[in-house]
């Protein structure tokens, strides 16, 4: 049969959790659904972090939590007050494996392996099996826009495909990257604090653009040390394994190591509109419906979380609401804001960051980014720099105001 209720192009992150959301609803029990991914996703392709408190609904397969989390910035250390929150770290493998035995207690839902060739907006799916149709299709494995680079040697696997021709870049949005190579190291002695994660180290030189690091650590010999760029375009794979080497060596101040796995990963840092987020019988969801936060690159909570509103939504109305999948306008704006100053370089990231996380609670930060601040909150972090250059990329927006 190769028609379907619902079609669920790209079992990633979105797909798979659009699956469970699906399958665990009565409404849908009678609706065909079929997952197409090219991918066994039988290894660990990623590590998903986040912030969360302990009333969030997490899946269960937290690989590490940490308590505490540094910050370094223009002032040098501070030690965040994280408290609701605690810092989280998801495996991929740990995610699919958990997604796969859920999906497999629904028995609505099927699952091929082939890769999507084409997608038509009547609902087609044309992929190297055959062609399959449905009355709706949720799509995260094709970005019709350019949304990261093309494949090459430093980075051969783009996590989702782009078609031939894609659509244009617009040149009223930031088309920002946020890039980085991890390592996991492995020391001979003791060197981490297990329950302490650097959130951010902007120690390391800026080159002009926004750069930090992160450590992440898994036991007292074990942490993902993680070089982090946002910019317009990728470095060179000689300058993050020679960035990574100095840090780990002048920071860490450890020199004797072993690198045991490696990480590369490419984010679009946008405030390209996404919209409509639906065209024909196709619904853009994850990273090509826009869910990635512009400002900060984050999507792990809140992929879930649109989902889960999404369905929940759908099942009690019987209608899908497209705009439940879309951040408010409020934060839209605060996003495309701070990329146009970014951009235009109207003030550095890593003086912007530290204004923020000196004066503010880190709780009140991580409220403003999961967009659940009120808007005196809301007030409290955009006054935490400088106004002059937030007018000054708010006035260069104006004209586009209506495209975000
Ligand atoms: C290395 C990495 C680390 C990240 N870390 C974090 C983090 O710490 N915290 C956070 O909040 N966010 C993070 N992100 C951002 C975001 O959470 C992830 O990219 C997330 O996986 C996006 O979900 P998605 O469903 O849109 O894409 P994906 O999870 O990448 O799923 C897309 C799926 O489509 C499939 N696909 C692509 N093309 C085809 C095709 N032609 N045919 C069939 N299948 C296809 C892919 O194989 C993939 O499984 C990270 C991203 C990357 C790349």
């Amino acid at each position: 049969m190769h028609h379907f209720d619902i079609i669920l192009a790209g079992g990633g992150l979105s797909g798979l959790t659009l699956a469970i959301e699906l399958g665990k609803r009565d409404f849908f029990r009678n609706k065909s659904i079929l997952i197409i991914e090219r991918d066994a996703k039988q290894q660990n392709d990623r590590t998903w972090c986040f912030w969360a408190t302990e009333a969030e609904d997490l899946p269960p397969v937290l690989f590490r939590s940490w308590d505490h989390c540094l910050f370094y910035g223009t002032k040098g250390e501070k030690r965040l007050k994280m408290p609701p929150f605690r810092y989280h770290m998801v495996r991929g493998i740990d995610f699919y494996n958990w997604a796969a035995a859920e999906i497999a207690r629904f028995p609505n839902i099927q699952r091929i392996q082939a890769e999507i060739l084409n997608l038509e907006e009547k609902g087609a799916v044309h992929t190297d099996q055959g062609v399959f149709t449905a009355e709706w299709v949720f799509n995260s494995a094709i970005t019709p826009t350019e949304l990261v680079p093309k494949a090459s040697a430093l980075y051969p696997n783009p996590a989702f495909s782009i078609p031939n021709a894609p659509q244009e870049k617009t040149k009223a949005h930031t088309w920002f990257l946020q890039h980085f190579k991890g390592w996991i190291i492995e020391t001979p002695l003791p060197r981490f604090d297990t329950n302490t994660a650097t959130l951010m180290d902007f120690r390391i030189d800026q080159k002009g653009d926004t750069r930090f690091v992160y450590v992440l650590p898994f036991s007292e010999s074990k942490a993902l040390v993680e070089y982090t760029v946002f910019s317009p375009a990728l470095c060179t794979a000689a300058e993050y394994q020679a960035e990574l080497q100095h840090y780990v060596q002048n920071f860490l101040k450890i020199d004797e190591f072993n690198v045991l796995e490696e990480e590369f990963g490419v984010i679009p840092m946008t405030d390209f509109g996404f919209s409509p987020a639906q065209q024909g019988n196709i619904i853009h969801i994850g990273t090509a419906g826009g869910f990635v936060k512009g400002s900060s690159g984050y999507a792990f909570k809140r992929t879930r979380r649109k989902l889960q509103q999404f369905t929940e939504a759908w099942a009690r109305t019987g209608t899908p609401n497209m705009r439940l999948l879309r951040s408010g306008y409020r934060f839209r704006l605060y996003d495309s804001i701070m990329l146009r100053v970014l951009r235009d370089q109207l003030y550095p990231g890593k003086s912007f960051f530290s204004k923020l996380f000196y004066k503010r609670p880190a709780p009140i930060i991580f409220r403003f980014l999961d967009e659940d601040s009120t808007f005196t909150e809301d007030l409290r972090v955009i006054s935490s720099p400088p106004p002059l250059p937030f007018l000054r990329a708010l006035w260069r927006q104006l004209p586009f105001l209506k495209t975000l």
